[in-house]
């Protein structure tokens, strides 16, 4: 099996480490990260949607 994917990523442009995967609030499940017009967590299970103001 694929090793699991780290909990935080660095961004070498900016020198920042962020959250890579995120809890989701209702059910507990791992979100996934979409970056499409507007970026935002997405939870695979209840469908729960959360969206990333990216203002800096
Ligand atoms: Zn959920």
């Amino acid at each position: 099996m694929a090793e699991r994917h780290k909990l935080y990523e660095y961004d070498y442009g900016t020198r920042k480490i962020k959250l890579k995967n995120k809890v989701c609030p209702k059910c507990g499940r791992v979100m996934a990260f979409h970056r499409d017009s507007r970026p935002r967590w997405h939870c695979g299970h209840c469908g729960y949607v959360e969206y990333v103001e990216e203002g800096k």
